[in-house]
Parts: C-alpha cells; sequence; structure tokens
C-alpha cells in the first residue's frame, strides 16, 4: 500500500521545521493519494522534500499530527512500543519517585494525543487523537509488556474528542479492578481515584510546586504575636503559654483543592491551619480522607462551596490568612472563551489576594493553554492595583519534570504557577 503525501504550501510560516507537531488544513496545496481518517501520511514541503510522517484526520483542525521526522520508520505496533518504552525511561531518569507519575505526556512525548500516567501498579490511558484512537490495542499490548500493570483504565471522556470526530469513552480495558490507588507524593500518602477524580484522577504536573510550599509554611509565629525568649515555651500576645507545636506554622486557605494535594503539603511543611474549599462534595470528601491518612484532620477544615462567593464572602466578613492558594481548573477551554475565563481568573485572584494579610503569600495557577504566562501575569497586576496591592514575586514556575514542553509549541507550555507576597499600597 502506498503511502498517501500532503504538500505543504510553499508561503507558510515554518512551523513545522521549528518543531510544531501539528498541520492546519491552510497549510496545503494538495493532498496525492486517497488517505483515509486515521492514517499514516508523508508531509513534504512544496518541492516534494520528504518533512515528517503524521496522522490524517480531514474531520480536525488538527488535519495532520507528526509521529516522526524519519521517513525510515514504519508506523507500527513496534514503534508505539519503542516510544513509550522511551517515555518510561526518560522519567526513570529523571522524576525522583517514578511509581506515580505521567509517563506520556502527547505530543511532547512524540504520541500526538497520547496520555498515560501511572498509579503506583495502576495505568491511566487518555485519547484525544483518531491516529492513535484506531491503534489502541497496540498501547494496551506495550503497556502490558513494560508494566505488567494490575489494570488499565481508560478516561477519554474529554469532549475536545469530539474536535476529532471520537465520541467520548471510559472504562476498564481488561478486567475490572479497584480503581481507588494510594500514591506516595514527597513522602505523603494520597489516595486517589482514578475513575471518579478529575482528569486522571489526580495532578502530577504540580509535583514539584507542591514542594515549593516548603519554606512557605512556617516563620508566622511572631507575625501572630507568639514570642518565644530563652529555653521557656512560646507566649501569645496575652502572654499565656502556647501549647499548639505548630505556634510557628501559616493560616492556609486552599481554593479548588480537590484531592487536597496542596493542604497535605502546607500541613506536613508545618502549617497551622488549613481550610480547603471545594464546589464539588466528592472532591470534598477525598480530601477529608487525604487529611485522615496522614494525620492531618485535626488542621484541617473542609467547605463544599463555590470559590467565587466563597471568597467574596470572606473578603466581606474582614477574614484573612497568611496564605491564600489558588489552583482553579482551566477557565478557557477554547481562544474564543479567552476574555470571559480572564475575567474569571481577575475575580479569583483580586478576592484572593484580599484576604492575603499584609506581607503574607498568594499561590497562584492557571492551566488554560490559551492563557499566555504574560497574559497571567498582567492579569494579576490588574488585579493587585484594583485590590490595592503590590505584590512581589517569589517564584514563577511550569509544569513538573514528568510534562516535557516542545519548544515549537506552545500548546505543551499550559501550566502557570506563581508564588508572591501580598503588600497593602
Ligand atoms: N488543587 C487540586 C486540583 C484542582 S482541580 C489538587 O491539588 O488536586 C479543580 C477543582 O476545582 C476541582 O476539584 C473542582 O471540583 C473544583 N471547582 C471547579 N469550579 C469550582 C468553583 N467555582 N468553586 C470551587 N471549586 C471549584
Amino acid at each position: 500500500m502506498t503511502i498517501a503525501k500532503a504538500f505543504l504550501k510553499k508561503n507558510r510560516k515554518k512551523r513545522l521545521e521549528q518543531g510544531h507537531p501539528w498541520v492546519f488544513p491552510g497549510e496545503i496545496e494538495k493532498i496525492e493519494g486517497n488517505p483515509q481518517g486515521g492514517d499514516v501520511i508523508h508531509i513534504v514541503n512544496h518541492v516534494g522534500h520528504f518533512l515528517a510522517q503524521g496522522f490524517y484526520n480531514p474531520l480536525s483542525q488538527l488535519i495532520i499530527r507528526v509521529i516522526t521526522y524519519s521517513n525510515e520508520v514504519e508506523v507500527d505496533q513496534n514503534l508505539f512500543l519503542q516510544k513509550i518504552e522511551q517515555a518510561w525511561k526518560r522519567r526513570q531518569w529523571l522524576v525522583p519517585d517514578a511509581t506515580s507519575c505521567r509517563v506520556v505526556h502527547g505530543e511532547a512525548d512524540f504520541l500526538p494525543g497520547l496520555i498515560i500516567d501511572k498509579y503506583e501498579d495502576v495505568l491511566v490511558v487518555q485519547i484525544l487523537s483518531l491516529g492513535v484512537e484506531i491503534r489502541r490495542q497496540w498501547v494496551y499490548d506495550a503497556l502490558t509488556q513494560i508494566f505488567n500493570p494490575r489494570g488499565i483504565y481508560e478516561r477519554s471522556d474529554v469532549p475536545v474528542r469530539r474536535l476529532e470526530g471520537l465520541q467520548e469513552r471510559e472504562g476498564f480495558v481488561d478486567k475490572p479492578f479497584d480503581t481507588k490507588v494510594t500514591v506516595s507524593e514527597n513522602g505523603l500518602r494520597i489516595l486517589v481515584d482514578v475513575a471518579e477524580g478529575q482528569k486522571t484522577g489526580y495532578f502530577f504536573d504540580q509535583r514539584e510546586n507542591r514542594a515549593a510550599l516548603k519554606p512557605l509554611m512556617t516563620g508566622w509565629g511572631a507575625r501572630h504575636g507568639i514570642k518565644v525568649e530563652g529555653d521557656t515555651l512560646p507566649v501569645d500576645a496575652k502572654g499565656k503559654t502556647v501549647k499548639n507545636p505548630f505556634w510557628d506554622g501559616a493560616e492556609v486557605l486552599d481554593c479548588f483543592s480537590h484531592t487536597g494535594s496542596f493542604m497535605l503539603h502546607s500541613c506536613l511543611y508545618g502549617a497551622k491551619k488549613v481550610t480547603c474549599v471545594d464546589i464539588s462534595e466528592k472532591a470534598v470528601e477525598m480530601a477529608k480522607g487525604n487529611a485522615l491518612l496522614n494525620g492531618f484532620l485535626h488542621r484541617t477544615e473542609f467547605m463544599a462551596a463555590n470559590a467565587f462567593d466563597y471568597l467574596r464572602e470572606q473578603v466581606n466578613e474582614k477574614k484573612s490568612w497568611d496564605i491564600v492558594i489558588l489552583d482553579p481548573p482551566a477557565f478557557a477551554k477554547n481562544r474564543q472563551s479567552i476574555e470571559g475565563a480572564i475575567r474569571g481568573y481577575k475575580e479569583i485572584n483580586l478576592q484572593g489576594m484580599k484576604l492575603v494579610r499584609n506581607g503574607g503569600i498568594l499561590v497562584t495557577a492557571s492551566c488554560s493553554y490559551h492563557l499566555s504566562a504574560a497574559r497571567f501575569l498582567s492579569m494579576l497586576q490588574e488585579a493587585a492595583a484594583d485590590a490595592h496591592k503590590v505584590l512581589r514575586l517569589i517564584e514563577f514556575r511550569r509544569a513538573g519534570i514528568d510534562h516535557p514542553v516542545l519548544l515549537g509549541s506552545e500548546e505543551t507550555d499550559y501550566l502557570k504557577f506563581a508564588i508572591f507576597e501580598v503588600f497593602n499600597r
């Protein structure tokens, strides 16, 4: 069978040559051959010079997605096995505790539209492209061969699949198994349900960001008016002895808490008290379970509430915290919704920073790739101006090491995470 060829236009931006892994319909001059949706196609420039092989999908705006830059390899089951093996080796090399992590991150691992997360002995697969969809048995076979897992669960239950002409699908790939898994992260135990949780159950992309909270969680006692003199026990402003061993810890508000991973790290690193807020009762139950599992229940409290309302109410009631953490879901699902999304981000950040005591900390994230890092920071600047606050950056971070970024593909660089000191103005 001859492989079809897509000739790209002469006058186009040389994105493919710069490492961008997609071809859009408007970039194609002509197609030679009669490719069917999901077939492998050769991408060539206007004079027929080979550029890459990709998966063809005429129904998608991503009409071709690059699978290899070589014209010598055959896109077969063995190539899938090799690519997944390479991605796994990279994690074992770079991720300190690779027993649970993202193993394959789509395009950035040269497997377009394929996500694989490993939760101890369980694997979760998400398929977002037609090319991988019709070859998914190759993925399952490779995973069985490499990992011999207790089970594989598919979480292709995301609306973006429609853009590829695919229905949503979710469930056990083979035999059913218990979908609750306890993963360990930075010494904590975190119970995750790969069937019920958000996305594939947990967010590995913030592992390093959660660890970055460590130095922030202590050093607050003096600001709370607690004094230590010599070898005596600490005393509060009224001269009373302080018995709480976490007297030097921060009071933390963790909004959009989901599994409670930020709350757990806050407690691990010495927080005095953490308030978790999530709109989903199930998420609140999960976070509570994780607090219990790690012995933090007495330092935590939980609210099932809409964070937009909750933040505003707390501002009205003149409540305040040492540290406010905002880790919302992606408000911008596409380019069209970006302006509305920015209003949403600005609102929670504005209210969030009002709740931070003078000199305290705002920890804020966005996982919408439609919102650039520059726009994220300018949105925060606008919020700070409106809230009469001055922000001083401690750290600006991205996704963790198991979520690689292709320099030519801004879509792979989606996560923004900033830690600020907040001052009154
Ligand atoms: N910080 C979390 C991940 C956040 S995922 C963790 O460490 O696991 C986003 C969470 O926001 C979800 O749990 C979802 O239920 C919650 N959410 C979505 N909209 C919300 C809203 N308006 N108010 C409060 N929580 C919301």
